[in-house]
């Protein structure tokens, strides 16, 4: 799935030709500067180093140079890196840069065909041999791509080269075969160690891989579904981790409720947007797999992290108790966020500083006596807290509960965080003394950090308060 960076209006004209001949390409476009596009960023070299860290296809519709210096500090190891290609934002050129071993040249003559231009090429062995050795079919690996460089260097050096098994893709290169070849190609499935001056292929193992690599290139296999349960984290998109956004952005449907699919959003025309009621969490669980089933991506959204007090428990306890294949065929993911309790306490300090424990306060799911057990144990083990769902209409009588059981263990100048709606609109943040600390302060979009017995504040320039917790317990070490 390649993600396409431009920078440029008329980048992303270009762009949208090449998506329209690579459908399931994500546009990212410069905020500000490009209109359209499927995601937006602001900081080109940071946003290109994620993609190619998590191995994702890049075309960057940009000057070669820029897109060499963003990768410069991280390039070491050819064998893993994913193709990367400039494109000249008019479409007069199409240069693949890395990912030789990944088939960047292969794209590079998709690109340049879409474009109507001639792919600058400069692989002497491609050109030679045509671009079939090192890019099998999604059926077969290259088992040993770090050996490529000298093998080919031999090639082109004027050693001859034998096959053995069969590799139908190598028919239509133009490699110098001889049946006493120096080199070898072999296509085998033994795991044996590869010899000097010897290329391994593999049929792959896993066939439910090989069905969805030939559906991605439209040999017609059903396709294996995806169902990622991701976390947007607090609100802000900024704190929302890269490959979320990418998970987003490859979605087909898109599950979750409506606060948080429009803190998501906006999507695609062609993304189908299911905003969940309030059916019980199981249900909704199950209507996921459901959906992936068919073979379709589909994203549920969590705020925060999906397995805090979110969707993923559910998904992940839908799968052990179904014994449907099509379920466990499903490639699931539960990929995480920045939780309220992380969120808040680094706006405050680091309340979270030395040992926590986070609880819901919520007794829909829990008998109320492991609560109040939880809280009053945690106290006297001396852990600084997070209360998640802290007070709601129909349990009010449970925080004053809980505070009361604060206090018997905490002094009352124990400081209190309470952030709410931190990384949305109307953020706040307070700190107060435990003394201090009523219901009336707190709502359900609160999440309340209580202090340990060494959590301390002192007064910031600005007029608010930093919370800490210090890493050391007992008495201050000496310096
Ligand atoms: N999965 C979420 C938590 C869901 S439970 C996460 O990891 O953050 C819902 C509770 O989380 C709310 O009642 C509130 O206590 C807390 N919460 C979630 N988002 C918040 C935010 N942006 N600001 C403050 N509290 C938040």
């Amino acid at each position: 799935m390649p993600v396409i960076l431009v920078l440029s209006a008329l980048g992303m004209e270009t762009a949208l030709r090449i998506k329209a001949g690579l459908p399931g390409a994500a546009i990212y476009g410069f905020e500000g500067r490009v209109e359209g596009a499927d995601v937006s960023f602001s900081n080109f070299g940071e946003t290109i180093r994620e993609h190619y860290q998590s191995g994702q296809t890049i075309i960057a519709l940009c000057a070669a140079g820029i897109t060499i210096r963003s990768l410069a500090l991280i390039l070491d190891n050819k064998g893993a890196e994913p193709p990367v290609l400039a494109v000249a934002d008019d479409g007069s050129a199409v240069v693949p840069l890395l990912g030789g071993t990944a088939g960047v040249n292969v794209l590079a003559r998709q690109i340049a065909q879409i474009l109507d231009v001639a792919p600058a090429i400069t692989t002497s062995g491609e050109l030679r041999f045509g671009t079939c050795l090192l890019n099998p079919p999604p059926e077969f690996i290259l088992k040993n791509p770090e050996d490529a460089k000298t093998f080919i260097s031999d090639l082109l050096a004027g050693k001859t080269v034998r096959i053995e098994g069969d590799a139908p893709w190598l028919k239509e290169a133009r490699l110098p075969l001889d049946d006493s070849g120096e080199l070898l190609i072999r296509v085998t499935t033994s795991d044996a160690a590869p010899q000097e001056g010897e290329l391994i292929f593999q049929p792959r193992k896993d066939p439910v891989i090989n069905a969805a690599t030939s559906e991605d290139i439209g040999a017609g296999a059903p396709k294996r579904g995806r169902l990622a349960v991701v976390g947007l984290g607090p609100g802000d998109p900024d704190f929302m981790i890269p490959v979320v956004k990418q998970e987003i952005a490859r979605a087909e449907i898109i599950l979750g409720y409506e606060t948080y699919v429009r803190m998501a959003g906006p999507f695609r025309p062609d993304q189908t947007v299911h905003m969940t009621d309030n059916r019980e969490e199981m249900q909704r669980a199950r209507h996921a797999f459901e959906l992936a089933a068919t073979g379709r991506s589909v994203v549920m959204i969590s705020s925060g992290d999906p397995g805090v007090f979110a969707m993923a428990a559910a998904v992940i306890e839908a799968l052990h108790d179904s014994d449907d294949p099509t379920w466990h065929n499903v490639h699931l993911e539960i990929l995480p966020g920045v939780s309220a309790a992380l969120a808040a306490a680094s706006h405050s300090g680091a309340p979270l500083g030395h040992d926590f424990c986070i609880l819901s306060l919520s007794d829909n799911l829990k008998p109320w006596d492991i609560i109040e057990k939880r809280i009053a144990l945690a106290a006297e083990a001396d852990f600084a807290m997070a209360f998640y769902n802290p007070i709601s209409k129909p349990r009010p009588w449970q925080l004053p509960r809980a505070i009361e059981i604060l206090r018997q263990y905490r002094s009352p100048e124990t400081p209190i965080v309470l952030g709410r709606d931190i990384g949305r609109p109307g953020a706040s943040l307070r700190v107060i003394p435990l003394a201090e600390l009523t219901p009336q302060q707190v709502d359900m979009r609160t999440v309340i950090i209580v202090g340990s017995s060494l959590t301390r504040s002192f007064d910031r320039i600005d007029g608010g308060k930093w919370v800490y917790t210090p890493r050391w317990y007992g008495t201050k070490p000496e310096v």
